[in-house]
């Protein structure tokens, strides 16, 4: 077993609520670490609606799920908290009182004083699309994510899809890829112009092939592919050889490993206290989305008012011998000098 990282706070998600929580524990001297199964920072606004106006964050009459997200990481940036994207946390264990193991999919281990799930609608998961028999190539021949660039050096790849991922990753893995072709069943796409044009030209300079038409058959032995059947626009079939799929198909929410932590759950949610949002077990508790309470509403405000009194109570486990005094950020020298302002 690996070395376990051992911190304060592990704070699942790193959706609005998950980054706030990182200020309202940071301002009381608790360490976060933050675990994403995205590659990237901002759960919902991000992955959903980067560019979708918010209107109802106080005091901010407007902004975008982008800017939100990065507000709060400009907001919570005295506080250091380490990320671990493209991390699935897979299972929790209680090994004291409170302690926690905590450990993901890729093998890593946290032992916590207090876990904060913001886990939101559940884990991002990619779309499998429909392809008879591809669940035999994953994870040898098909991706539904780049891990590593450099895994796929020299190999012939096989990117599907139109929006931002297959885009740019069409982009990104072109230079290091011996062939690269782009399937999509039409030449309009969802992804950023900008990204279409780049991937026109390099397709136009014969640096990569840009193919209309949907995967029908996979062929290959062992998880190990050899080849993909294409149906294309007009009817006709084309084999196109290939080491590895990247299907970008877009994601679905699910409530994944969630509910195998041992914690109560009601309808897929977990249920808190309103005092400190707890969930049944002490020292794991439940912000965000993916809590209960009678008269809860989804919102990202909400979750910020829960982020706060979570931080009070778990302050207790983190420094059983601390007292702990109220303080505003205005008037608190020592709340400032945590900020880096004073
Ligand atoms: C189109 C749209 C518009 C919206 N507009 C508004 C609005 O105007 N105002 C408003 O207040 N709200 C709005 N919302 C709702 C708002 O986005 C959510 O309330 C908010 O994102 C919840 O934040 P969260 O941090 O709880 O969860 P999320 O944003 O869902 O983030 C949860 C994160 O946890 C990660 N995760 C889950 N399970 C695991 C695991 N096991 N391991 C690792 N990571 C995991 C997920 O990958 C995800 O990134 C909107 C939502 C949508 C879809």
């Amino acid at each position: 077993m690996t070395d376990p990282i051992k911190t304060d706070v592990l704070i699942i998600g790193a959706g609005p609520c998950g980054l706030f929580a990182v200020f309202e524990l940071g301002l009381l001297d608790m360490k976060a670490h933050v675990v994403d199964i995205l590659d990237k920072i901002g759960g919902q606004c991000a992955e959903l609606y980067p560019e979708k106006p918010i209107y109802d964050i106080p005091g901010l009459p407007f902004t975008t799920g982008q800017n939100l997200t990065e507000s709060l990481l400009t907001q919570i940036k005295p506080f250091g908290a380490t990320f671990h994207l493209q991390e699935m946390v897979e299972r929790i264990e209680r090994i004291g009182d409170p302690l926690f193991r905590v450990t993901t999919d890729l093998g890593k281990v946290f032992e916590v004083k207090v876990v904060v799930i913001g886990a939101g609608g559940g884990s991002f998961q990619p779309k499998r699309p429909p392809i008879p028999g591809i669940e035999a190539y994953e994870e040898r021949s098909v991706f539904y994510a780049v891990r590593k660039m450099e895994a796929f050096r020299g190999q012939r790849l096989l990117i599907v899809g139109g929006g931002d991922s297959a885009l740019d990753w069409t982009l990104n893995l072109a230079p290091i890829a011996s062939r690269l072709t782009l399937l999509h069943r039409r030449d309009q796409f969802r992804a950023a112009p900008d990204s279409v044009n780049k991937m026109m030209a390099l397709a136009g300079e014969g640096k990569i092939d840009f193919v209309m038409g949907q995967v029908a058959a996979l062929e290959g032995e062992n998880g190990r592919l050899l080849r993909a059947l294409v149906k294309r626009g007009d009817g006709s079939n084309v084999h196109i050889v290939c080491d590895a799929l990247l299907p970008f198909f877009g994601l679905t929410m699910k409530l994944g490993p969630v509910a195998n932590w041992g914690i109560t759950m009601k309808d897929g949610l977990i249920p808190v206290d309103t005092a400190a949002f707890e969930t049944s077990v002490p020292g794991i508790f439940a912000i965000g989305d993916i809590n209960w309470y009678p008269g809860k509403l989804k919102l990202i405000l909400s979750g910020f008012h829960e982020a706060a009194l979570m931080a009070q109570k778990a302050y207790r486990y983190v420094f059983p011998d601390r007292r702990l005094v109220f303080q505003y950020t205005t008037s608190s020298t020592s709340l400032q000098k945590k900020l880096g302002v004073a």
